[in-house]
């Protein structure tokens, strides 16, 4: 399998392609500005001692400090620390917050902690990260991370500055300073990019069918907000399978069983509904196709199989590019994770804004302000993809790559 910093690099090479962006840009952005990779030591609860490698990288600044997720995974490396770095960096260029791109973590299996154990890692990460602070480097939540851990960052950040800072760290509670609308911020954007895209393919999603795969924090609520608009879900998967019924399911109860019960969508008694395995759900016959789980999961073996109309990528990377190669040809349009995910990233930032004015946002005006900003970033990539009569994932990047270059072109970086 190819390094996956290098497909990133390969994915950069091939916009700055297309967009002709300068070269030299390009090359800025072909190594991370600071890499951090260190060692944390844990105190174990039986009192012994275990370590973990740790990461952080810094990938591009040149749009404002570095931010976004913290991973805690058993299999995490450096390499995809940076090729996340990477996309963290054009996803804020897209959606035009003030940002440049970071990402962390700890090579670790979470649920072989105790909740001590895992308080006393997440406090040391932050210690011998030697935090940069709010203006250089603001680390968020990610795989395996949560209002909780995030929490015991930022406390342990400002115990060790002595002064309070709701926002060095991001994707945190509203009881220490986080926003309305963040478990749903994702999903919401979805829903918004997923509009403009239906009406750009003159898809009418109050008659549409669509298919979604994953059931969690995106794909659960891009399910039930088009199940809302009327939109036709026949199938949704988790990772035990997927349930299709050809004339809609009912995604309010499915969703109420799954989160207040924490049950599966093989163990729902949804009437109606066969169980498919998540291969065929894939390619269901459907106007709209959102596979908003893992990544990979669209590859060069199935991409000739998927009848959809359109395909928004809901999870990071779940079509390979090979796979997103034979879906071009194959003229099936697809909106790229770095737009259609972006929400997540986007009201993040209005939680930074939020904690450096002391002055909270309600609901509406979180929702209302993301629906304009996925809006313009939506749109700015649909009108690139137009201008230069390329892909929508080539024009996201030349977007990002665009504003990218100016500042630092501006700063005389190139
Ligand atoms: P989640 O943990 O809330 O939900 C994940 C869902 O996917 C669950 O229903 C799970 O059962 C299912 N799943 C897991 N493995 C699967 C598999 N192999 N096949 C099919 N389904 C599987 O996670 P989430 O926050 O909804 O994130 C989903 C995707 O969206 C990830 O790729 C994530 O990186 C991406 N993403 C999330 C956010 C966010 O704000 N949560 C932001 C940007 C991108």
């Amino acid at each position: 399998m190819a390094n996956v910093f290098q497909s990133a690099l390969n994915a950069l090479e091939r916009a700055g392609e297309a967009g002709d962006i300068n070269p030299d840009v390009l090359k800025v952005l072909s190594r991370p500005k600071r890499v951090s990779d260190f060692a944390l030591t844990l105190k174990k609860d039986d009192g012994g001692i275990e370590v973990f490698d740790a990461y952080r990288v810094q990938y591009c600044d040149a749009l404002g400090p570095t931010r976004d997720g913290t991973r805690f995974v058993p299999n995490l490396s450096l390499d995809e620390v940076k090729a996340l770095g990477l996309f963290m960096t054009i996803k804020h260029a897209v959606a035009d917050v003030p940002a440049g791109g970071g990402k962390g973590g700890i090579k670790v299996d979470p649920s072989r902690l105790s909740r001590r154990e895992l308080e006393r890692l997440t406090r040391e990460y932050i210690r011998k990260l030697i935090p940069k602070g709010p203006n250089a480097d603001v680390p968020g939540a990610d795989i395996g991370t949560n209002l909780q851990t995030q929490s015991w960052m930022l406390d342990e950040y400002e115990k060790i500055t002595g002064e309070h800072c709701p926002h060095a760290v991001n994707d945190k509670p509203e009881a220490v300073g986080g926003t309305v609308g963040s478990y749903e911020a994702t999903g919401l954007g979805l829903f918004f990019v997923t509009r403009q895209a239906a009406r750009d393919q003159a898809i009418d999603l109050t008659q549409a069918t669509a298919v979604v795969q994953g059931f969690g924090q995106v794909g659960g609520t891009i399910a039930e907000l088009l199940h809302e608009l009327g939109t036709e879900i026949i199938a949704v998967s988790d990772i035990s399978g997927g349930l299709y019924d050809e004339s809609g399911l009912d995604i309010p109860a499915m969703r109420a069983e799954v989160e207040n019960e924490g049950a599966l969508l093989e163990d729902l008694n949804a009437a109606g509904a066969e169980m498919i395995s998540n291969e065929e759900l894939l390619e269901l016959d459907c106007d709209v196709l959102l596979p908003s789980a893992v990544q990979n999961v669209i590859h060069e073996d199935n991409a000739d199989d998927i009848s959809a109309g359109l395909i928004l990528e809901g999870a990071n990377g779940p079509v390979t590019p090979k796979a997103d190669q034979i879906l071009a040809e194959r003229g099936i349009p697809l909106v790229p994770d770095v737009v259609a995910n972006a929400g997540g990233a986007t009201v993040c930032h209005y939680e930074r804004i939020q904690g450096r004015t002391d002055h909270y946002w309600d609901l509406e005006r979180v929702q209302k302000t993301l629906k304009d900003q996925i809006t313009e970033a939506y749109d700015a990539t649909s009108e690139t993809a137009e201008e230069l009569d390329i892909s929508l994932r080539h024009a996201a990047w030349v977007v990002a790559l665009r504003r990218i270059s100016k500042s630092m072109e501006m700063r005389g970086w190139v």
